[in-house]
């Protein structure tokens, strides 16, 4: 049986400008064949089996030459795999993706193509330039600013400057004064609108806007490199006005978020959205402990206790599976009362039909620990295995009997620092949302130099933690994501 190929369009660079097809193909592959210009957070949604393989082309030096990466997809898709075959921005626009199907048609392959969003476009549209605003022109034209080493360009300027269209010149860097003269040559006026923008859709993105004669000089002071596109017309003078994107609150703004990687994605996709450069760098993960006795033990007598205590949301699904494990169901907990430290940990008890009678107004554990702190009856505390002090000191010295189970170990994942290290010689936010997460943060760096960190930490037990370690701190109003959210904006 044959495989097939699937040629994704993996979109200019921010990862949310991939297509939902394009994800749906990326998460059922069995082989990635990707190039230099997709973002980690898309090579991300690759499952963890997938077979990887880089052809990524640097410009001048291709690192596999384009036969032999269609015999590569021919092969693995003769293998019987799912191929995907990852191109940056869309894989029809110079993407070569034609001569790539060429092979698997001739064989008989299967073969399927996600359109992706150009650069052409959309790199444009992230600089505040509508290429066809009615105002300003009737057409658009993309043309390929590359040439045969060696070569000459083949580029007709003289048509171009005809049709007063707007021009976009993709892979068009090192001939951008060729163009620019090109077009000077015939006949277009040396104050024409152009611009260069680096990077776009990326929070490193950068933009040049100038006139055709000077846009050169000026790239180059700038040291603008590829990927950046050209565009030369009227249009590129709304792009002050328009600037939305470079106005971001968090734009170029580099952020290291160490949660764990199953809960990282609203944090990081929320940063991303405000312009943030965001690293994912899980430090901690939470095991579920199976088998676990104690929590056994305690669901077997739950008629003793008259408060059950939560304080994260994957508490209550820990809870709740081995309730139903132990073939009881939500109504062994009739005569509970519930508490839970904060309001995602009550939506999560919500999940199983169940309204928490306690959340603290204040999200953390001191706080929880004040309001219990009169309580009649046993408390049943379902969290961490290495849980704050904070409760069981309070219910102690209160005379209040607890049980304090553990469901689950928080283990570091000591992700590999790389590319923290290299963040940390310059500022960097880090988001720490737990005490152990600056913990683990700290220990997989090894002892290096975290002087130039800003912890923005949750709460105050979190930043208490940061303290320890030198670590500079800002510390979100409430204990919840938007808070957190909210203080990362006004750093
Ligand atoms: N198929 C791709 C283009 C491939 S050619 C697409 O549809 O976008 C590679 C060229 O695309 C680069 O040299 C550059 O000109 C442009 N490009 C791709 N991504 C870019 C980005 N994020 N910012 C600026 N230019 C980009």
């Amino acid at each position: 049986m044959y495989g097939n190929v699937i040629l994704v369009g993996a979109g200019p660079g921010d990862p949310g400008l991939l297509t939902q097809k394009g994800r749906q193909a990326l998460e059922q592959a069995q082989v990635v064949v990707f190039d230099r210009l997709v973002s980690p957070a898309i090579m991300a949604l690759i499952p963890p089996q997938a077979e990887l393989i880089d052809v990524g082309k640097e410009s001048s030096h291709h690192l596999v030459p384009q036969d032999q990466i269609n015999q590569i997809l021919l092969n693995k898709a003769l293998e019987g795999k799912r191929v995907v075959r990852l191109k940056g921005g869309d894989p029809f626009m110079f993407g070569r993706g034609g001569e790539e199907l060429e092979l698997l048609q001739e064989h008989g392959i299967p073969f399927q193509v996600v359109p992706g969003v150009t650069s052409a476009l959309s790199v444009p549209a992230y600089a505040g330039i509508p290429v066809t605003h009615r105002d300003f022109c009737s057409s658009l034209h993309i043309v390929t600013g590359h040439a045969k080493a060696g070569a000459e360009l083949h580029i007709d300027f003289e048509a171009l400057r005809r049709t007063g269209g707007t021009l976009v010149f993709l892979m068009g860097v090192s001939a951008l004064p060729k163009i620019c003269q090109g077009l000077l040559d015939a006949g277009m006026e040396p104050e024409m609108p152009a611009a260069v923008v680096e990077r776009g859709t990326l929070p490193k993105q950068r933009k040049v806007i100038s006139t055709l004669a000077e846009l050169p000089r000026k790239a180059a002071e700038e040291k603008i490199k590829s990927p950046a596109i050209i565009i030369v017309g009227k249009v590129c003078q709304l792009s002050d006005r328009f600037d939305w994107f470079d106005n971001l609150p968090l734009k170029g703004k580099e952020v290291v978020v160490t949660r764990p990687a199953d809960r990282s994605g609203t944090l990081s996709e929320r940063l991303r959205q405000l312009g943030a450069n965001v690293t994912d760098y899980p430090c901690i993960r939470t095991v579920p402990r199976d088998p676990s006795p104690e929590l056994e033990q305690a669901i077997a007598s739950l008629e003793r206790f008259s408060w059950l205590v939560f304080t994260s949301p994957i508490g209550p699904d820990i809870f709740f599976g081995r309730l139903n494990a132990a073939g009881k169901d939500a109504r062994a907990l009739a005569g509970l009362k519930l508490a839970a430290i904060g309001p995602k940990t009550a939506s999560a008890l919500a999940q199983y039909g169940l309204k928490a009678d306690l959340v603290p107004d204040t999200y953390d554990s001191a706080h929880l620990a004040q309001a219990m702190a009169q309580v009649d009856g046993e408390v049943l505390l379902c969290r961490a295995s290495k849980g704050s002090n904070a409760l069981p000191e309070i219910f102690s010295k209160n005379g209040i009997p607890f049980s304090d189970v553990p469901c689950y170990d928080t283990v570091y994942e000591n992700p590999d620092p790389t590319p923290v290290l290299e963040l940390l010689k310059e500022p960097v936010l880090v988001t720490f949302t737990s005490a152990s997460t600056v913990r683990g943060f700290v220990e997989s760096l090894h002892g290096a130099d975290i002087s130039k960190v800003l912890g923005c930490c949750i709460g105050d037990q979190t930043a208490a933690e940061a303290k320890k370690y030198g670590i500079s701190v800002v510390t979100a109003r409430e204990a919840t994501i938007e808070s957190l959210m909210e203080c990362i904006k006004e750093v």
